[in-house]
């Protein structure tokens, strides 16, 4: 077999607002690689890993095409591709495997602040720009709603003002695009965030290992970034109120403090962040020397 099969290829978006993300959560995951600006591979040094940089549009196809295993790309566009590729009558072929935190925006209908908005049938016999038409044409079909997609592929925002539409379909996150162009956002078609999407192909054994040691990688480098170890003592007496006050963890450890009878230690992993609010009303509660420490590895 070409060696290079064994490689597992993951494809990430090459410039965008995934990118930093992707490459950094995948260096969290112990993963060192050769990198150069116009690269489209980066080579692994030391796992079988390669990176292929392509634009986020391609990722879903080149997952479902068995080009690449693993992807990295926003749901927004693995959903359009899977409709994409429905209407033209190819089974999706990858599916999502993973969760990851970053990458949320919505995909939502918007319209001028000025035109009233009765609902999604106030949308009958309008024009409505998106470069999202799968996703706009199921929200559409679903609601009964006969309207026409015209398809943009950037900038759709403008669309209004050009006259080539009444209404957009859009990516939001703050908002503050449809609002420098005078739209307001009417109704959400989907939440969105990056999510890990593996080939539907079986990947063999070797293969398939490394996927499940990567996947149980991103779960642990996920859950450090809020947890931290908090470490206190507490008056025997308060220590089921304290228990009570530490935010998201499971069972702490209750330590014997030398030379105190009414006095133990607890440490606990808070799988949330602690506010000070949290250290204050521990405090208030009875315990003394708090101290929280970032966590920097986790394995379940
Ligand atoms: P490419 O050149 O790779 O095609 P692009 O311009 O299509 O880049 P970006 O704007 O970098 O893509 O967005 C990539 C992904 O980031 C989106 O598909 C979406 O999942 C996510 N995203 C998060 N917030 C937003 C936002 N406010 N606008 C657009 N995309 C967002
Ligand atoms: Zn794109």
């Amino acid at each position: 077999m070409d060696p290079s099969e064994q490689r597992i290829k993951i494809a990430v978006q090459k410039t965008g607002r995934l990118t930093d993300h992707s490459i950094d959560l995948l260096e969290r995951c112990g993963l060192k690689m050769t990198k150069s600006k116009d690269q489209l591979i980066c080579y692994g040094e030391n796992m079988p890993i390669d990176l292929l940089l392509v634009r986020d549009d391609d990722i879903p196809g080149l997952v479902s095409e068995d080009v690449c295993d693993l992807g990295i790309v926003g749901l927004n566009m693995v959903e359009e591709k899977r409709l994409n590729r429905e209407a033209d009558g190819q089974p999706a072929q990858c599916k999502r495997v993973f969760q990851l935190d970053f990458g949320h925006c919505r995909l939502s209908l918007a319209g001028p602040e000025d035109t009233p908005y009765d609902g999604p049938k106030s949308l009958e016999n309008t024009r409505i720009a998106t470069s999202y038409v799968g996703l706009l044409n199921q929200y559409l079909k679903s609601n009964n709603i006969t309207a026409e997609a015209v398809y943009f592929s950037g900038a759709v925002e403008i669309a209004p003002k050009l006259g080539r539409a009444e209404y957009i379909c859009d990516l939001v996150s703050t908002g503050s695009t449809l609002k420098a162009n005078g739209l307001v956002e009417k109704e959400v078609l989907l939440e969105s965030e990056a999510v890990v999407i593996q080939t539907q192909k079986p990947l063999g054994e070797e293969k398939q290992a490394l996927v499940d040691k990567i996947l149980q990688r991103l779960d642990g480098v996920l859950q450090v970034r809020e947890s931290k170890y908090i470490m206190l003592h507490a008056p025997k007496s308060a220590l089921a109120q304290i228990r009570d006050l530490l935010p998201g963890s499971e069972a702490p450890t209750v330590l014997a403090l030398d030379g105190s009878d009414d006095k133990v230690a607890v440490h606990a992993v808070c799988r949330e962040n602690v506010f000070w609010e949290t250290l204050e009303n521990l405090k208030a509660a009875g315990a003394s020397s708090l101290l929280v420490l970032p966590v920097e590895k986790m394995l379940a």
